[in-house]
C-alpha cells in the first residue's frame, strides 16, 4: 500500500505530500514541514526506495517536444530521391536531450517544383524547416520560405563545409559545386 502511494514518477503540484523525514531523505525539488516532505515545483516525484530518498524533477514547460508550426533545427540521416530523413535535435532555441525523427518530402522543400531531393539536402546537412504535421511521432518539415532550408551543408566528395557563392555552394578544398535549397543565412552560425 505505501510504496503505491508513493509511486514513482507521479505528477506532483508545489505543496504536495511525498512522504515524511522518517522514510525518506528529502532532495531537490522539495522541502519540509513538520516532518512531512512536499513538492517544492511542478514535476514528477521520483522516490528512490533503495536509499530512501525522494526528489522532484522538473516538468518542462514549452516547447519540448516539436509541435505542428515549430522551427525546428536538424541534422538530414538519410536522402532519397523523393524523401530525406532529418533528426530534429532542437526546437526554436532549446536543444533537445534526444532527438525526434523526421520526414521533408520533396513535395514542402519549396513553391516552385523540385525533382530531385539530392538537389535539396544530403546527408550530414543541418537544416532549419518547420514542422507541418505530425502522426505517431512522426513529425513532417517543410522548407517553404526564405529563412528555411539548408543552414549548414557538407561537400559530398570531401565533407568540407561549402561556402556559398551566388545561388550555389562550392568547396573551397576540392572544387565541387553543389545544389542545396538553403535558408538566406546560409553558413552564417545562425542556429
Ligand atoms: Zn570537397
Amino acid at each position: 500500500m505505501l510504496e503505491q502511494k508513493h509511486s514513482s514518477g507521479r505528477f506532483v503540484l508545489p505543496g504536495e505530500q511525498l512522504g515524511v523525514i522518517e522514510e525518506f531523505m528529502p532532495e531537490s525539488g522539495t522541502y519540509v514541514k513538520d516532518g512531512i516532505i512536499h513538492s517544492k515545483i511542478v514535476g514528477y516525484a521520483l522516490i528512490d526506495f533503495h536509499d530512501r530518498k525522494v526528489s522532484v524533477y522538473p516538468r518542462f514547460h514549452g516547447a519540448r517536444f516539436p509541435r505542428v508550426g515549430s522551427i525546428v533545427i536538424g541534422q538530414v540521416s538519410n536522402v532519397q530521391p523523393q524523401m530525406a530523413t532529418v533528426r530534429i535535435f532542437k526546437v526554436g532555441k532549446r536543444p533537445l536531450s534526444g532527438f525526434f525523427t523526421s520526414m521533408l518530402h520533396v513535395s514542402d522543400v519549396q513553391l516552385r517544383f523540385v525533382e530531385s531531393m539530392f538537389d535539396v539536402c544530403r546527408t550530414g546537412d543541418i537544416i532549419r524547416a518547420e514542422v507541418i504535421s505530425e502522426k505517431n511521432r512522426i513529425y513532417h518539415l517543410s522548407t517553404k520560405g526564405k529563412s528555411l532550408g539548408v543552414v549548414y551543408a557538407f561537400c559530398s566528395n570531401c565533407g568540407y563545409m561549402l561556402e556559398q557563392k551566388y545561388r550555389e555552394l562550392y568547396c573551397a578544398r576540392c572544387g565541387k559545386v553543389e545544389k542545396r535549397k538553403i535558408a538566406a543565412d546560409y553558413g552564417r552560425g545562425i542556429i
